[in-house]
């Protein structure tokens, strides 16, 4: 047992700690409390400013041989629980005005303090999600530079205290996006994509920036944290404009989707899952925002459909559309209908010529995909590649070929064939 080191009165480190978190977050959106518990005694404060910290700590310092338990609770100030739901973001709201949103808000924190005899004992901080944090490693940004500010040196024993707490972001608003189409009342369709990087903050910063091109409304991280960066009223700019995107007979996807992208690095030609995390936070996502826009459940698509350029890869061979399947969440085959396709017959070119290729171009428009009026052969391996990137990913990729060589090419073979004819069994009756 290690002798305790006799506390000197002007050094009282969990208060410096709270002081600290106190003034690096003065001026940002978080409203913090102080419930200091000394016995039987409870001390809150209000929000800063309207707070007195020497007297707080007068009155724990004078009762040293007793038990303090100090809890410092970071909420954002704009946080309205009638509104926002709470700490759930699928139950966040659109009804806030824009010129009412901060630009940043944060999960709020909890950090508890244990003092016996003036000492600490234990001090940790905590949140929903135990802090899921973006990654110090990555290169700061002006969004995280009050992140990084905010990661201060605590307690873990009484001579050498260290505890890194870093805020989580819920919200964030990005750099570009714009108004829906006059037309457009509600978003219909879901689009799913990668961020083709290791972690959330690269894709914060490419969002954030003053050059940023492109943005969308949801970021889901490996741990299955989501922050929004768009309002769901607004238009993200996430599957490409007029001319570089189409779903279901539109064009300009971004008008009536929602994007939401999940943290992934490419890994085309590795194994690299998606966290179980980041399916789970993606199932309830997509099936809050069905409810709250009765956006029709086969209306889940990749970034891979819609995209217009051909060899677009996003979400890529690693995501597993049968999750969001047996969810009942997305296109899917319905392998229950009768198929009449012979095997002999395949594989088959792209030939606009062969009646069976005509057959499953119809298929894949009645399913969604575009594909101009009297396509050219090219514009017909297109689609079906499309077609390919989402239903042979995940669980179903060929272990034999590459991914490039399986989604690629000018031929149909059997297994696609009959899997455009199923997802077209699928989809048709819910049209
Ligand atoms: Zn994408």
């Amino acid at each position: 047992m290690v002798q305790q080191q006799p506390h000197d009165a002007g050094v009282f480190q969990p208060a410096q700690i709270l002081v600290a978190l106190r003034n690096k977050l003065t001026g940002r959106n978080v409203k913090v409390e102080f419930t200091i518990s000394i016995e039987d005694s409870i001390y809150k404060t209000n929000r800063f400013g309207n707070w007195n910290l020497n007297q707080h700590l007068q009155k724990i310092q004078n009762r040293q041989n007793e038990s303090v338990e100090i809890q410092l609770h970071l909420t954002p100030a704009d946080w309205d629980d009638t509104i926002w739901g709470g700490d759930d973001p699928s139950s966040w709201g659109e009804e806030i005005p824009e010129n009412r949103m901060p630009k940043e808000m944060y999960r709020p924190v909890t950090v508890t303090v244990e003092m016996q005899n003036n000492n600490p004992q234990s001090i940790y901080a905590s949140n929903s999600r135990n802090l899921a944090i973006l990654n110090p490693e990555s290169k700061p940004d002006q969004i995280g530079e009050d992140v990084w500010n905010a990661a201060l040196n605590s307690i873990s024993d009484a001579r050498n205290p260290r505890i890194l707490i870093l805020l989580q972001p819920i919200w964030i608003k990005a750099q570009r996006f714009s108004s829906r189409s006059g037309t457009v009342q509600s978003p219909t369709l879901v689009v799913v994509h990668h961020t083709g990087g290791q972690h959330i903050n690269s894709a914060i910063y490419h969002f954030t920036g003053e050059n940023a091109r492109s943005s969308a409304h949801y970021i889901i991280d490996r741990d299955g944290q989501i922050i929004k960066m768009v309002m769901n009223s607004k238009c993200a700019w996430h599957a490409g404009g007029r001319r570089g995107s189409y779903w279901g007979g539109k064009d300009h996807v971004n008008h009536f989707s929602i994007g939401i992208e999940i943290v992934h690095a490419d890994g085309s030609d590795g194994n690299n899952p998606f966290t179980e995390e980041q399916y789970g936070a993606l199932i309830s996502l997509i099936r809050n925002l069905q409810r709250r826009y009765s956006i029709p459940r086969h209306r889940v698509v990749g970034h891979s459909d819609v995209a217009i350029p051909p060899s677009h890869n996003c979400p890529g061979p690693n995501f597993d559309w049968r999750r969001l399947e047996d969810e009942g969440l997305g296109l899917r085959p319905d392998l229950n209908l009768m198929i009449s396709l012979n095997p002999d017959d395949f594989p088959i070119k792209c030939n606009s010529n062969n009646p069976l290729i005509k057959e499953l171009i119809n298929d894949l428009k009645e399913i969604g995909y575009h594909l101009p009026e009297n396509p050219s052969d090219s514009e017909i391996a297109t689609a079906i590649n499309r077609f390919k990137r989402h239903f042979l990913a995940g669980s179903r990729r060929p272990r034999d070929v590459s991914w490039n060589r399986a989604t690629n090419g000018d031929n149909v073979d059997f297994n696609v064939a009959q899997m455009i004819k199923a997802v077209r069994n699928y989809v048709a009756p819910l049209k």
